[in-house]
């Protein structure tokens, strides 16, 4: 018997990566009879599936962004346990990236493809901390594959929040956060470093907010930032950046204006988008993150996807490891849109 290749098991294809044995697509990016989701973000996880596997987290999630008819068939699949697919096993593991993020194992005749979706290695206190797993084939993300791309400990957004409050207590601090993931993250560290007061949210925020609380995530007082607060001198609100470049941030009279990403490590971004105060905060991993876990895993095969593949690929390489980009058009970063 010829022995079994990796494309045997996963192979790309225009709708995403497939599984030919398991006959199932995972994070396809348009809609199939059967899906696997690694996580909640719209470049990943799309409506209009037949089949969907994912995180309770995760349908959760869907559910609240497409409503309840997101799928004609769903299967809640935790954390650590696992389905057959036609013999091809399938289970999560914890990608450390948002609510319900998984890296998806695919297990079939001794060989195992772990397909990351999107992850990073630093503390994240509203979902559990990736989970390295020994495979054949690990399929990485290198949405900040450059070795530009190094990010402070997360706590420093908070701090450097905090520190401008304090600075200029009578403005409102505006920060634009991407409504899933990094939203309640900066809530949790902001709670983290002692901000006890009332959160003031977009109504955008307020559906996510509650779902991260039913999931045991604790975000405290969030109120919405409509109504008769005054001109939220001395507040921190939270909005998607969509609605902090439009119309809706004209009632805040002299706000200072923040924004929460990964992205604000590249100066020429913030200027562009007239950020005041840029906080680095990714919910991805940095190079540092992506060279250090492809280190730990060692694994045979590097599969890398999200755009910046070249200078990754080319790191493998000299660490022994082969890599080849996927080019699967359709992921990008949330943040990026
Ligand atoms: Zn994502
Ligand atoms: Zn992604």
């Amino acid at each position: 018997m010829a022995t079994i290749k990796p494309t045997d098991l996963l192979c790309p294809r225009p709708e995403g990566l497939y599984c030919p044995p398991g006959d199932f697509y995972i994070d396809p990016v348009r809609p199939v009879a059967r899906a696997v989701i690694t996580h909640g973000h719209s470049d990943h996880a799309r409506a209009g599936h037949g089949a969907v596997v994912a995180t309770p987290q995760t349908l959760d999630i869907m559910a609240v962004r497409y409503g309840e008819g997101f799928a004609a068939a769903v299967q809640s699949l935790p954390y650590g346990e696992t389905v057959l697919r036609d013999g091809v096993e399938v289970s999560f593991a914890p990608a450390g990236h948002i609510l319900g993020s998984a890296q998806a194992v695919v297990r079939w005749k001794g060989l195992t493809i772990v397909v990351s979706g999107d992850y990073k290695r630093s503390p994240d206190p509203t979902c559990p901390a990736f989970e390295p797993v020994p495979c054949d084939v690990f399929v990485t993300e290198a949405t900040f594959g450059l070795p530009v791309f190094r990010f402070p400990p997360p706590e420093e957004a908070a701090q450097a929040l905090l520190h401008s409050l304090s600075q200029f207590p009578e403005r409102a601090h505006l920060v634009g956060v991407y409504a899933l993931g990094k939203a309640q993250r900066l809530t949790a560290l902001l709670r983290q470093a002692g901000w006890d007061q009332p959160i003031y949210v977009h109504g955008a925020l307020e559906r996510l907010n509650a779902l991260y609380e039913q999931w045991g995530v604790r975000l405290g007082t969030l109120p919405p930032a409509t109504g008769a607060k005054a001109d939220f001198g001395g507040q921190i609100v939270l909005a998607p950046p969509s609605a902090i470049e439009d119309r809706w941030s004209r009632r805040f009279p002299d706000p200072i204006n923040a924004f929460a990403s990964g992205w604000m490590r590249v100066r020429a971004r913030a200027r562009q988008r007239h950020i005041e105060l840029p906080l680095i905060l990714s919910d991805h991993a940095d190079w540092d993150e992506l060279t250090s876990t492809i280190a730990e895993l060692r694994p045979p095969e590097l599969w890398i996807t999200h755009g910046r593949e070249e200078a990754l690929g080319r790191w493998a390489e000299l660490n022994g490891i082969a890599a080849r980009p996927l080019d699967i058009v359709g992921y990008e970063d949330e943040e990026e849109a």
